[in-house]
């Protein structure tokens, strides 16, 4: 399991590339694609998914029973990262570098001094007709910089403070280092060289930097998980596993929601603040066979969201409360706030609880330091829109929003069994 997630983690450099990879597990395991612009006509147990623009994407096995409503898990395919510019390039004192944005609250010095390259979607115009295709670089292309200890002496005891205009487009080249000029739009003669095609074709594309080290195991034992983009493709790769576990029964129709924009606040066309998955869930209620209205469906469903969560920090402990330090590798995180940044409520804990016990799996509960501000998720944003009940979950996990993340190697298989038993559970109101 470990090596498929690993497969998933490498593949997936943005979030485009997440719903290529997830498609190609879907098709897999017999998955019937379905497009948003036709008529459905969907059967009891059969599988479906939609892609909606790119980089979100919806899944679904339809309810086995008579009983309407979904079980919906959700997670998002976005990272915080670096998005260049589209007129990106410039030259500056004899580099050639490209002008970046910079996307969600990355932790901005885990960027510096790496070997970064280009990934994204690129549109080709083709006699008259757009053509979205991923592009991704192999070559390490980029790097930030960071500047000299000696030209910044006192960088390790005031901390490394980064302008986002100014120190972060990283370094593409040396300007006409054989003497040649360089070429007046390098992003395009790149994706032109890499795909094959002719600049004429290039009609846009939206690029983004990414790290080229490949997500890893770490530890004496093997313990940890290593990588870019653990938050919050793990949770991406538990929910299509225990979507697509062989054979499985579901006595309601079982869905997950890979939501894109989850890191700017989802309000985006595919976003969890869109109607994305309100609008699959009333298409799958016409075609349930229960002659229920979505309303009714809604008032039957329940949902999952699951997103990382902060592992204790052993150097660090003064930023946790002490009675709810969540370690790694013991088991999926029930997260807690009374404000609702998380949307979990004391039902909604007790059912994911129960679920943990079904197949014993050990559950642990996190809350945010009471004098810190704390973050969100696509929980409250999904129970608002929808009004259903849900449960804000995930795995520990360290640096979280770092370009290279930790998590623990034990705790995905335990998630992962908690998700499916969410799925097929008959009656998921028994909580005993
Ligand atoms: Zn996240």
């Amino acid at each position: 399991m470990i090596s498929s997630l690993i497969d998933y983690l490498n593949q997936s450099v943005t979030a485009y590339h997440a719903v290529l990879a997830a498609e190609a597990a879907l098709l897999s395991k017999g998955f019937v694609k379905l497009d948003e612009k036709d008529a459905w006509k969907l059967e009891p147990g059969s599988k479906y998914y939609v892609i909606r623009s790119q980089s979100a994407l919806a899944a679904w096995q339809m309810g086995s029973g008579d009983k309407t409503g979904v079980r919906l898990v959700g997670a998002h395919t976005d990272s915080p990262g670096l998005h260049l510019k589209p007129r990106a390039q410039y030259s500056k004192s004899g580099y050639v570098q490209l002008g970046v944005e910079v996307y969600g609250g990355p932790l901005l010095a885990s960027w510096t001094d790496r070997d970064l390259s280009l990934a994204g979607r690129v549109i080709l115009r083709k006699n008259g007709k757009l053509k979205v295709v991923p592009f991704k670089s192999d070559k390490v292309l980029l790097r930030v910089p960071q500047l000299a200890i000696h030209l910044n002496r006192e960088v390790n005891e005031k901390g490394l403070k980064l302008n986002k205009q100014n120190h972060m487009p990283p370094i593409l080249a040396l300007e006409s280092s054989d003497g040649s000029p360089v070429d007046s739009n390098v992003v395009e003669g790149l994706i032109a060289d890499t795909l094959g095609v002719n600049r004429e074709e290039i009609a846009n594309w939206q690029l983004e930097c990414y790290d080229t080290q490949q997500a890893n195991t770490s530890g004496l034992n093997g313990e940890f998980l290593v990588s870019g983009r653990i938050d919050n493709l793990t949770m991406c790769h538990a929910a299509i596993q225990a979507l697509t576990a062989n054979d499985i029964s579901t006595p309601q129709t079982a869905l997950i929601a890979l939501f894109d924009n989850e890191e700017i606040g989802s309000s985006t066309e595919n976003g969890a603040a869109s109607a994305f998955i309100r609008d699959i869930i009333s298409r799958v209620v016409v075609s349930d066979g229960s002659k229920h209205d979505t309303q009714r469906a809604l008032a039957n469903s329940a949902c999952i969201s699951a997103d990382g969560a902060h592992a204790i920090h052993p150097n660090y402990t003064e930023f946790h409360d002490p009675q709810h330090a969540i370690k790694m590798n013991q088991g999926p995180v029930i997260k807690v706030n009374a404000n609702h940044r998380y949307a979990t409520s004391a039902f909604t804990s007790a059912i994911f609880e129960q679920l943990c016990k079904d197949v014993d799996v050990p559950f642990q509960h996190y809350v945010h330091k009471t004098d810190l501000p704390c973050g969100s998720t696509i929980g409250p944003i999904t129970a608002t829109g929808l009004g259903i009940p849900v449960v804000d979950v995930g795995n520990a996990m360290l640096s979280m929003h770092s370009i290279r993340e930790t998590a623990g190697i034990k705790d995905h298989e335990m998630m992962i069994q908690v998700l499916a038993r969410f799925f097929t559970k008959d009656d998921l109101e028994s909580v005993s």
